[in-house]
């Protein structure tokens, strides 16, 4: 029996039921469960170790601090997951409007500040971003290139056949260099399997994620014009996604000659100074590109010292990415008020494009108005029809299940329901089920498993110039069906890649 017998056969058009119960159907290998163990498993693992598909092992003390210390696999699926072809070209499609979106968004203060007044009042750290971002607006820092990494995720919702988006990262989107592997190794998993597979490699789609990611940055480092700089990562101190990240300072170094420096918040309070107009310095390095992969969690800020770094980032002439208005345009409070009705119209003017982008949007709803109340007890009735967010990326801090109608009920006790505004609330997806083999630490389990699609994409504007704009490759993460949340990096989830069907 070979791997292909397992795979739905081809389709094209809309997400069909038929195609949608067929996605469910089962697509695991047919080969026997030997053969994955003692010949697959093997040679994905000897594969991903050889190419750099690993991360810091969390039972290795040192190995979130030191590269090249305590290093394994990374979490990931065997072979990769079915996915309608249709489906995909549209989450493409909707990367150049989303990351027009963001702009536009990040240079609507007003709608920012109005859109998040009630969600500062009840969430400290939205408070403070907001502090800065109303620095930023008072000095009158002008934010002329501006760069773009994000990754929009996305839900196949089985009900409706509709792609959901879930959210969207304007920050530290995690995954370019090691979802474009993950690419490489099913696609010589594929061919090395031969006859045996049955399966073609020409079904998983080519992904540059982390060629296109080292691209925007070198592009964005040539907008700023300074031959002598560097850019600059914002990172944690401990750190096991941390190859995900060195994969993309040494693309940046290999393709372009640009080096990328490291440093942690607190290092840059340290270290950094403004020049006289208002260049960043590093010691004595200028920093042409900041980009953050730190910076996104209240974790990151545990003192005052990394607030006061953030505001010089924040101060200086350097690209940042995000700059503080992208970061903002990204919060899921933000989500869900572009998903209220005439809203996009504020910020699109081709009526196609409005269609397109609000297709994609599942129920969200905000806990703070006047008009809330309804939603709310709809919620405490059926919560399992909703996920309640808090204003937090990183993965973890949702609620589900019964745990939602017990938190809505503690929230409206408290305070006349003033915390309710840090929160929002959205219609649960149910993605199609099928079964995969996880790898982890080595071993490898049969399960059933649901996925989640990240597009990622570059945006690159130098005043009224449109440099880049274009999607930038995918991400797929698989986790078992009745795990809620999503994170590689918090745990839940392996890295995959699409077989498309
Ligand atoms: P974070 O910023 O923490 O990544 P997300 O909104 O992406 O927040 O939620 C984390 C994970 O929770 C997602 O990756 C997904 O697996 C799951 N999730 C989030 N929203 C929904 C939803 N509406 N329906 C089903 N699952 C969801
Ligand atoms: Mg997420």
């Amino acid at each position: 029996m070979t791997l292909a017998s397992a795979y739905p056969p081809a389709g094209t058009g809309l997400v069909k039921h038929s195609e949608l119960e067929t996605l469910s159907q089962g697509v695991i290998p047919q080969v026997n469960d030997e053969h994955v163990v003692s010949v697959l498993v093997p040679e994905a693992l000897s594969w991903s170790s050889l190419h750099g598909l690993v991360v810091g092992n969390t039972s290795h003390e040192r190995s979130g601090t030191i590269p090249g210390v305590g290093l394994v696999h990374a979490p990931l699926s065997l072979l990769p997951s079915p996915f309608p072809r249709q489906a995909f070209s549209q989450a493409i499609e909707l990367a150049p409007l989303f990351n027009r979106l963001v702009d536009r968004v990040s240079q609507d203060a007003d709608f920012l500040r109005q859109a998040l007044a009630r969600t500062r009042k009840a969430d400290s750290f939205t408070a403070r971003l907001l502090d800065i971002h109303l620095q930023i607006l008072d000095k009158g820092v002008k934010q002329e290139i501006r760069l773009g990494l994000h990754r929009s995720d996305y839900m196949l919702d089985m009900a409706t056949g509709n792609l959901l988006q879930v959210e969207l990262n304007t920050i530290s989107s995690s995954f370019a260099a090691l979802g474009s592997l993950v690419t490489s190794l099913h696609r010589h998993l594929i061919n090395w399997s031969g006859d045996r597979s049955g399966l073609e490699a020409k079904n998983v789609p080519e992904n540059s994620a982390a060629d296109t990611f080292a691209e925007a940055l070198a592009l964005a480092w040539k907008e700023y014009g300074d031959n002598r700089a560097v850019v600059l990562m914002v990172v944690r101190e401990e750190e096991r996604n941390m190859y995900d990240q060195y994969w993309l300072a040494l693309k940046l170094f290999e393709s372009y000659g640009i080096k990328l420096i490291r440093k942690t918040l607190s290092q840059v309070t340290a270290e950094g100074k403004l020049g006289s107009n208002n260049e960043l310095f590093i010691g004595k390095q200028v920093v042409s590109v900041v980009y953050y992969r730190a910076g996104y969690s209240p974790d990151d800020y545990p003192s005052e010292s990394e607030w006061d770094a953030r505001l010089l980032l924040e101060l200086s002439t350097a690209v940042k990415c995000p700059n503080i208005s992208y970061h903002l345009a990204g919060a899921k409070k933000i989500q869900q008020e572009l998903a209220k009705p005439g809203i996009l119209e504020r910020f699109f003017e081709n009526k196609q494009e409005i269609v397109k982008v609000r297709s994609c949007f599942a129920g969200l709803w905000s806990l703070e108005d006047e008009n809330s109340d309804e939603i709310i007890k709809e919620a405490i009735r059926n919560p399992e029809g909703f996920v309640l967010k808090p204003q937090r990326e990183g993965g973890g801090n949702n609620t589900y299940g019964a745990d939602v109608s017990e938190k809505l009920i503690q929230l409206r006790k408290t305070d006349g329901g003033a915390g309710l505004a840090a929160y929002i609330l959205m219609q649960r997806i149910f993605p199609a089920v099928h079964p995969a083999y996880l790898v982890h630490d080595g071993i490898s389990s049969c399960k059933e498993t649901i996925s989640e699609l990240g597009i990622f994409s570059t945006y690159l504007r130098n005043g009224k110039k449109e440099v880049l704009n274009k999607e930038a490759g995918y991400l797929l993460r698989t986790k078992v069906a009745d795990s809620n949340e999503g994170g590689v990096a918090a745990g839940y989830a392996v890295l995959d890649s699409l077989y498309l069907i």
